[in-house]
């Protein structure tokens, strides 16, 4: 029998990063995949084909009602669905093939099935029956993360459906109904609402993606709100119900009256729980925490010092480069280096349009714990670049330290966000002060130029770019 050095199991973002760098610092690494293709939640049912169904529906849109404002005249616009929902699936075999790839690459041996702890050092693959046991010195366990639902709602994946349900429909749903306006419920409320889909979504909290900045949720309202999405805030769905061609909702608005709402689909998207069903723990004497998540320590060691866990599965954000860092992580570990993982430098991203991003602490945490601050702000109004494209709405916000100018976080609203983030990254990574960040030469017309206007504003001196 083969001995390996490492298994991983699980081939999402975690997963495969873990595998990658393993086989990179040198060991013999297999993979187990429970589906027949590789990437995990993200490049199947998750970041990927939602950024393709949002990038589609983004030029339906445009097409529809900007083109003309560029005195582009184009006649009988229409919406092949069928063709819409195809494009994405090839962007996932893109993906998919692309992770083959680099399996083949760096010669990690790709075992499709279920995988199981038999002891620390023995896992059974179980391929639909075909069984076999591999062994090795170290596993590491990434098996992500289901949807979650709540009390009262059964989801039944064909009239009450979840994420993964909603990126592949059959038909254009004419209405659609979203329990939850966080980062799931706004990407996928943009890609429908977009494509003429009536959409409402209930979200339990007063604003939406209530986790980041709460400006940020409250632009996201009055933004989305042109989309003529339906916004039922403050409101807790009680039930949620198939009747065969449609779907009823029960909830309490805002003002605690009992509502009942009929759409065609209704989407759950209220969070997701991590995933560890059919894993066997119990061999290893591993007890998953009452929220369903594996305990780790600051090496993301399990409680067997063998057995890591990374990504979904574990505690913190469930995001894909969160994920991507622990599974790069644990493999350095494991080769005996010293890594080191910020977690509150974690750029979080939300692929509405305008997009949204942050990084670092927001006004609520700040003003939480009584720590100062002086706010940096900058309109996309005021941009000359996001004037050209006609993309003004948003803003960028700088949070820094009044006395030294350190960057505490930064928060944008606006065209690009989810890339211009990347530059507030390194500047907080790298400690660099709002002066030092207003002294550096950013393109011109640009939609980063904000940022430093912000960060102008923030040191004191007041933007001087259009
Ligand atoms: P997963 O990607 O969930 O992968 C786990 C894998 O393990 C799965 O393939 C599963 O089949 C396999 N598995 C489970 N148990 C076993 C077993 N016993 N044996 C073998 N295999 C097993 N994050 C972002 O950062 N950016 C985004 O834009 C973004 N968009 C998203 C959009 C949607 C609609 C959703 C649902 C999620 C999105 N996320 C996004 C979150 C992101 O997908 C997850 O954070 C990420 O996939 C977690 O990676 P992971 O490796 O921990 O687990
Ligand atoms: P989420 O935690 O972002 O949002 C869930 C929302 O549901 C919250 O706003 C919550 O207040 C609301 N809610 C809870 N109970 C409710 C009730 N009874 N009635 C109405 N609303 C209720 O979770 P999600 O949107 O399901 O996303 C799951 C995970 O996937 C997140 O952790 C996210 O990080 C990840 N994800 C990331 C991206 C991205 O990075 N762009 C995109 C999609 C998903």
């Amino acid at each position: 029998m083969k001995v390996y050095d490492i298994i991983v199991i699980g081939s999402g973002p975690g997963g495969y990063t873990a595998a990658i760098r393993s086989a990179q610092l040198g060991y013999q690494v297999a993979i187990i995949e429970k589906y027949a293709v590789l990437g995990g939640t993200c490049t199947n049912v998750g970041c990927i084909p939602a950024k393709a169904l949002l990038d589609s529906s983004e030029h339906f849109h445009q097409a529809q009602q900007q083109f003309h404002l560029h005195g582009i005249q184009v006649g009988g616009i229409s919406l092949d669905f069928a063709k819409f929902m195809m494009r994405k699936e090839e962007v996932i075999r893109q993906n998919t093939n692309g992770l083959n790839y680099l399996m083949k690459k760096n010669k990690i041996d790709v075992h499709h099935g279920v995988g199981s702890f038999i002891d620390q050092t023995h896992i059974r693959l179980d391929n639909q029956g075909q069984e076999m046991t591999l062994e090795t010195r170290y596993v590491i366990i990434a098996t992500g993360s289901k949807p979650a639902t709540l009390p009262g709602v059964a989801i039944d994946k064909q009239r009450i459906i979840t994420s993964t349900e909603v990126l592949s429909l059959p038909e254009l749903p004419k209405t659609l109904i979203i329990i939850g306006g966080g980062v799931i419920g706004v990407e996928i409320a943009s890609v429908y609402a977009r494509l003429g889909t009536q959409v409402t979504i209930i979200e339990y909290a007063d604003s939406l993606i209530p986790t980041m900045d709460r400006e940020l949720g409250k632009t996201l309202v009055r933004l989305l709100g042109k989309l003529k999405i339906t916004l039922m805030i403050s409101s807790r769905v009680q039930a949620a119900r198939n009747l065969g061609n449609e779907t009823l909702v029960t909830c309490l608005d805002k003002a605690g009256v009992s509502q009942e709402l009929k759409a065609d689909y209704c989407v759950v998207a209220v969070g997701r729980k991590a995933y560890t069903v059919g894993l066997n723990l119990e061999a290893v004497g591993i007890r998953p925490e009452t929220n369903g998540k594996i305990k780790v320590n600051g090496k993301r060691q399990t409680v067997v010092p063998t057995i890591y866990a990374i990504g979904d599965v574990i505690e913190g954000a469930m995001l894909a480069h969160k994920a991507e860092d622990e599974g790069a992580f644990v493999a350095e570990v494991i080769n005996g280096q010293k890594p080191h993982i910020k977690y509150d430098l974690i750029p979080s991203v939300v692929y509405t349009w305008p997009e949204v991003a942050s990084v670092g602490s927001t006004e609520e945490q700040l003003s939480e714990k009584g720590i100062p601050y002086k706010v940096g702000k900058f309109p996309y109004s005021a941009s000359a670049r996001a004037r050209a494209s006609m993309d003004t709405d948003g803003f960028v916000k700088v949070l820094t330290d009044p006395t030294y100018g350190e960057i505490l976080g930064v928060h944008l609203i606006g065209p690009r966000a989810a890339d211009v983030i990347a530059q507030a990254v390194v500047s907080m990574e790298y400690e660099v002060t709002t002066q030092e960040m207003a002294h550096i030469s950013f393109a011109h017309p640009t939609y980063a130029e904000a940022l430093k206007d912000a960060y102008l504003q923030a040191s004191g001196q007041g933007a001087i770019n259009i």
